[in-house]
Order: structure tokens, then sequence, then C-alpha cells
């Protein structure tokens, strides 16, 4: 029969023998294949390219036969190409020979290729053919897997993996540090290995977590070492799935939390510790300022018995000198007492009606007989307001604005003083021309022992007018707040709800 001829069918299809046959299934595989396969002759000239070797280095098949193979070989692996003819001629096959080939843009791809001899009707060796897979992929993933390898090895953490039945699975180089137990020891052994028999139901909870695919996060427990000691651990445990997504298993990350328990601890005492000698000093003002005062009471008292009797002008000077230091330093004692009162929660506030308006009246009179080098100028409509409050300690509120006001304006001679009524409320502003405040020392000024020293270094205080003024308003429940610009002054405002 003529094999080259070919035969019709009745359906006019052509009847194939089977060397045709054979030859077309095969070229069908080749079309097809995912793999490049090419072939070319000893002498390295490429005689055929299929679709997938088109498209893995990115020559046609026209661009691609008649070249000499090297156009896909990098120059310093030319020598390869020398082993691999070497080893077909010799009628050898190459299996699985990893290397890295070059596309037509440049670009290096990692190759696992397959050489065998391609053979004429005689036996002799007349080609190569050449099968290369892209193994890019499968490369980067083993580089990740080594890396993870190499992080779960050198992690201070413990890091084991277990089955769902409790098989230590994996067991790293810090597990072995933490337990006690070498890897093979561990691996194979029930995770109860570690676990004290106290604790041993958390396991049955942490396992039902797993099954049901959820994680366990900073759990913290203990477990127990080779030598008996326990261990203080955060535990963080993961489900491990297999490629269909069902759960096989456990992956468990553990750190040793003792030295974060012991600064804990520490911390708590030290904490502790300032805590009491805080309240020892809240209770050392409170009892210094009450002894304070008697002395002062009665030294006020002298002083005013000798007023009385002194006829002396010049010593009558002396005395007057002698009760505005006296009147200073009650003042002072007052607000230390007060400090301690606030701290001990017994600040008292006694509510009762009084008239806002005299009040002020009376405060600006006390300085500006004190003060007579400054002008207090009261702005206000307010003729006669009745409300309710603590009309001592609103007036001690007032008093301490401008006594600051006059303090923090030096060389300056005049301080202006508001008082609106709003709906609902009263609204009362001490205004200076003085030092001002900057702005970011503003949101402190309220606060217990506060001062702006480098602005005001010779203007001595002890940073408690402001605090306590805070209290009393925020005890009336009302709001006090300060608008300042540095050189040019400040105004002090508080309101007090009308009630
Ligand atoms: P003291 O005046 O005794 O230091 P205060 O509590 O009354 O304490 O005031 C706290 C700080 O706020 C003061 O040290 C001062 O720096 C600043 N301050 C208060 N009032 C004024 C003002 N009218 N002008 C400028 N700074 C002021």
């Amino acid at each position: 029969m003529d094999h080259d001829t070919p035969k019709f069918s009745q359906t006019n299809q052509p009847i194939l023998t089977l060397r045709e046959e054979t030859s077309a299934l095969l070229s069908a595989i080749i079309e097809s294949s995912d793999d490049a396969i090419i072939s070319k002759t000893l002498h390295g000239i490429i005689t055929s390219w299929n679709p997938a070797a088109e498209k893995l280095f990115g020559f046609t098949s026209v661009e691609a036969i008649g070249q000499h193979i090297t156009m896909i070989i990098p120059s310093e692996r030319l020598k390869e190409e020398d082993f691999i003819i070497s080893q077909v001629s010799q009628g050898n096959q190459v299996n699985h020979f990893e290397t890295m080939r070059q596309r037509k843009d440049g670009s290096l791809v990692n190759l696992s290729i397959s050489v065998s001899p391609i053979r004429d009707s005689t036996g002799k060796i007349i080609g190569a053919s050449k099968i290369a897979r892209n193994i890019t992929e499968q490369r980067k993933a083993a580089e990740r897997q080594s890396m993870l390898a190499a992080i779960v090895d050198t992690s201070d953490d413990t890091i084991l993996s277990k089955t769902l039945d409790g098989i230590i699975t994996s067991w790293n180089k810090a597990a072995e540090k933490m337990f006690g137990y070498t890897e093979a020891e561990a691996v194979g052994k029930h995770i109860s290995l570690i676990i004290p028999a106290d604790r041993l139901n958390e396991e049955d909870y942490i396992i039902g977590e797993i099954r049901k695919g959820n994680k366990v996060d900073h759990f913290q427990t203990i477990r127990q070492a080779k030598d008996g000691h326990l261990v203080p651990i955060s535990v963080s445990v993961s489900p491990i799935t297999d490629l269909e997504g069902k759960v096989i298993g456990a992956s468990k990350i553990a750190r040793d939390i003792s030295v974060q328990q012991a600064d804990e601890e520490e911390k708590k005492q030290l904490y502790e510790q300032i805590k009491k000698l805080n309240e020892k000093k809240d209770e050392f003002i409170g009892l210094a300022s009450h002894e304070l005062k008697t002395p002062l009471t009665s030294i006020n008292g002298y002083l005013h018995i000798l007023e009385r009797m002194i006829t002396d002008e010049k010593a009558l000077q002396f005395l007057k000198k002698s009760q505005h230091q006296v009147k200073k330093l009650s003042t002072l004692v007052s607000d230390l007492l007060d400090i301690s009162k606030i701290e001990a929660g017994k600040l008292q506030i006694s509510i009762e009606n009084l008239n806002i308006r005299e009040i002020v009246d009376d405060a600006i009179g006390l300085l500006s007989h004190t003060h007579t080098q400054y002008r207090i100028t009261l702005y206000s409509d307010v003729k006669e307001l009745n409300m309710q409050g603590d009309p001592g300690r609103i007036e001690q509120v007032i008093i301490n604005l401008l006594t600051n006001a006059i303090r923090y304006s030096p060389g300056t001679n005049q301080i202006e003083v508001f008082l609106e009524q709003h709906p609902g409320k009263v609204k009362i502003g001490v205004k200076d021309f003085g030092v001002g405040i900057a702005a970011d020392k503003l949101k402190h000024i309220f606060s217990r022992f506060y001062r702006v020293d480098d602005v005001n270094p010779n203007i001595s205080g002890l940073g408690i007018g402001l605090y306590l003024s805070h209290q009393i308003v925020s005890r009336h429940n009302g709001e006090i707040w300060a608008d300042s610009q540095p050189g040019v002054g400040s105004t002090f405002w508080f309101t007090l709800p009308l009630l």
C-alpha cells in the first residue's frame, strides 16, 4: 500500500494510515502542551517550536525556526549547551535539568529542561528534542517555604503545630528552649506533654474553636517545662487547612510573658507606693496648713489690739505692713487647705441666694483699696442679679483673677471687669494688659501647681489660684477659660448657671 497518497472515505474525510495517525496525534499533543517543546539539530539550529514555546520565550515559531538555540541561552550559561549536546550525541537523555533561559524581552525565566536524542530511520542521532517547563512559580514557592522555615527557626516565640487530636507535628528551636524538650522528644507526643494537669480542659476549648475554623488570639495561660517549672505564656492558635479548606490541625505561637508579668507587677507596686506617698503629702499639706492657721489667727488678733494702742505714726506704718503680710500669708494657708480638701473630696460649697453684682463690686472695692495704682473699671448693664451659689467661693474666684491680673501686668495701671447676663447664665470677665500667656501654655494653666515660669521668673506664686478657681466654678456647674496673647494681655472668663 502506498503510504503517501491520501485515501478518502465515503464522507469525503481522508483515511489516515497508522503512521500518519500517530504523527497527527503527536503533533496535536505538542501543539496543545503547556510545556515548551523544541527540537534542534546537533549543531543547535532550531527545527521546531510549539505554541507553548512561543508563549514562554516571546519568539514566534517563524522567528525561532532556523535560528541557533543560543538565542535563548544567557551568555554565562552557553557552556550548558555543549554539555547537553555532548550527552545527546552519545545517545543519553538529560532529565529535569534546572536552569535559566532568556526571553525575547531580555527577562530571565527559571526552567526545568529534559532533552532526548532524535534518531533517523537508521537509528543515527540527528538532533535533540527539548521539553522545558517554567518553574518560576515553583521556585518562588520553594524560596517562600525556606524563608518561612528560617523565620520559624529563628523566632524567639515557640511555634508548633499539632493535629486535631493534639499530636505535636512540628516543634521549633524556641520551643526547645522554652520547654526543655528537643524536637525529637516532642514531635509525635500529645500536646498535654506541656499542659499542667489543672489546665487540661483549656485544650478542649482551643481545639473546639479550631475545629470551627476560628482563631484563638493572645490567650494568656501557663504551661509546664520538662523540668517541671511553670511558664506563663500568651498563645495564639490558628487552624491549619488542607487544599480543600478542611481543618486538619492547628499552629500555635506562644510567647513567654514572665518578664512582662514581672514588669507589670513592679509597675503596680510602684504605682501603689506613689499613690500612698501622694496621699501622705496631701494629708501633710492639710495638717500643716491647719496648724499654721491657729498662730496666724492669734497674730492677727494681737496686731488689731496693737493698732488701737499705738499712736506713733512710724510704728503704725510698720504695723500696717505687718498686717498686710499676715493677710497674704492667711490667704496662702487657706488656699493650701482648700487644695487638700479638694484632694480628699471635702471642699464644701454652700449654696445660698446671692446678688452677683454686689459680689463683683465688693471684690473690685477690696482690690482697688489695696492696689491704688490700678484703675479697675467695671463694664456692666447688670444692676442687681439674684442667683444661687456660694458667695464666699465666687468672690474668691473673682479676687484670684483680679490679683493675677495685677501681678501679671507690671508697669500697667488698668484692669477691666465685665459682668454680662446671658440666657440661663451669667458671664464674668477680668481683662489685663500685661505679659499674656503663650498658646501652648494656656491649656495647662488650670492644672494644679502649674506656672508659666519662663515668662515671669520674678513673680512668685505656687500655681494653685487658677486650679482652685477652676474647681470652684466646676462645682457650680460653670465654665472657666482664658483668651490671651503674649505681650498684649489676657482676659479670664467664667460663667455660672442662673438657677
Ligand atoms: P500663681 O499665679 O500663684 O503662679 P495661678 O494658678 O493663679 O498661680 O496661675 C497659674 C499660672 O498662670 C501663673 O503662674 C501664670 O504663669 C499664669 N497666669 C495666671 N494669670 C495670668 C495673667 N493674668 N496673665 C498672665 N499669666 C497668668
